[in-house]
């Protein structure tokens, strides 16, 4: 067995994937590992959707990374032969005084207005009668408005993992499953990986690990990133044709208080018949190794008397299913993709915050590119971990 590789990527979820194929593009002997056998649904990449949309209200610096990754999935349905995005366009509701903050930002429809006008990407701002012409089963507040953009849509990210992998490995990459790495070590030669099937020697590291990234680093390092359980539920529609992708958008939907956000997700072909919505929680961090991956009948009953009953019609009290995933946060809810503090041998590749998938084609690449040229095309200055680990010190408004 081959021990010895140029780069070796730990974890192969939606950035390790990504990584592991843009490094097998360009011919370079890679090994990826990962403890379990992606897509799977212990980590942040399943759901059978995500939300993509160009005009990322989170900042500038992550709009060139949505419009790359689009560029990368149509290459990957194009030799891979699935489908994976699916442009049903997309809103952004919120009271028209700016409501809470979502994602770190305040006012996030008009924030996103003013980054669609700057890269003009195709959009309009509806008033309360416009949402409610559109789509009269959301029971919209008179004082709401909303961004909409036709360019926006849902992927499918156990595809887009698998797609990668399989296409990686065509190319030459070598994939471990269900394999744990143990510890990981470095010095100005390369790296050393010790998992429980053996060691491997590379001469870089990419640590693409999600919410396990805190086991990957030491004492004060770990302070920048919290690990939050989140729910999907899948609802039962009374017609299930009105939600789906050709008729339906996606509804990211923030209200006045950052626990009153929900988004909405369309069903797109091969999806399950259902309504998929997600809030977002952040109670308490934890391991994800000790996370509760029961969805309990009270969560489902809460999401049905505050969320269900109040704000959309057409839909029963019967939730299809539901499943946990693994948000990692920063402090401001920006990404960290950088070097290791104390070793340009190793790249931490943290962009979950609740919003990374969308970027994640284009993370590969420019990982790649990283490792491989030390420098990227795309502009990463905002990820650097230094500046995570500031706002960790500060407290952050994550
Ligand atoms: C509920 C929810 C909703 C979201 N909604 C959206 C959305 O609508 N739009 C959007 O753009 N983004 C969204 N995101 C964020 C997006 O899904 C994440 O940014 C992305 O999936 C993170 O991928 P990752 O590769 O960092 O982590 P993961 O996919 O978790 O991959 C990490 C991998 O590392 C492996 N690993 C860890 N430790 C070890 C070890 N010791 N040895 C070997 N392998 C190891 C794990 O097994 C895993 O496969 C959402 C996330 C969640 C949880």
């Amino acid at each position: 067995m081959n021990t010895d590789y140029d780069i070796i990527v730990i974890g192969l979820g939606a950035m390790g994937s990504a990584a592991l194929y843009q490094l097998a593009r360009r011919g370079v002997p890679a090994l990826g590992i990962d403890q379990f056998a992606p897509p799977h649904q212990m980590g942040s990449t399943h759901g059978e959707t995500r939300i993509t949309r160009l005009a990322v209200g989170e900042g500038a610096a992550y709009i060139p990374l949505v419009r790359r990754t689009h560029e990368i999935w149509r290459e990957l349905e194009a030799v891979g032969g699935e489908s994976l995005l699916t442009l049903s366009g997309g809103y952004i509701i919120c009271p028209q005084k700016g409501g809470a903050h979502f994602h770190g930002v305040g006012d996030f429809v008009m924030q996103t207005a003013q980054l669609a006008k700057q890269y003009g990407i195709e959009h309009e701002l509806r008033n309360a009668a416009d949402i409610r012409n559109h789509l009269p089963m959301l029971k919209i507040r008179d004082n709401e408005h909303a961004f909409y953009e036709p360019t926006g849509g849902v992927v499918n990210p156990e595809r887009a993992v698998a797609v990668q992998l399989r296409e990686g490995q065509r190319r030459g990459a070598t994939i471990h499953t269900n394999e744990k790495v143990l510890d990981y070590a470095y010095d100005r030669r390369g790296v050393t990986v010790t998992t429980t099937q053996g060691t491997y020697s590379a001469g870089k590291l990419v640590l693409t690990v999600g919410p396990w990234v805190i086991d990957f680093l030491q004492g004060e390092m770990r302070k920048s990133f919290g690990v939050y359980r989140q729910v999907f539920y899948w609802i039962e529609a009374e017609d299930p044709a009105l939600f789906s992708s050709d008729r339906f958008p996606f509804v990211i939907w923030i209200g006045d208080t950052e626990a009153d956000y929900y988004s909405l997700f369309p069903t797109p072909p091969h999806a399950t018949l259902a309504v998929k919505m997600v809030t977002e929680e952040y109670l308490d961090t934890i391991h994800p190794d000790e996370v509760d991956r029961t969805v309990h009948q009270k969560e489902i009953s809460h999401m049905m008397d505050h969320f269900v009953k109040n704000k959309v019609r057409g839909l029963t009290r019967n939730c299809v299913q539901a499943h946990v995933c693994l948000y990692t946060v920063t402090p401001d809810a920006h990404f960290v993709i950088d070097w290791h503090p104390e070793s340009e041998r190793v790249m931490i590749v943290s962009p979950c915050s609740g919003h990374g998938f969308k970027h994640s084609g284009a993370i590969g690449e420019a990982v790649a590119q990283m490792v491989l040229e030390g420098t990227s095309q795309m502009d990463l200055s905002l990820f650097r971990f230094e500046r995570a680990r500031r706002e960790s010190a500060l407290g952050g408004d994550g």
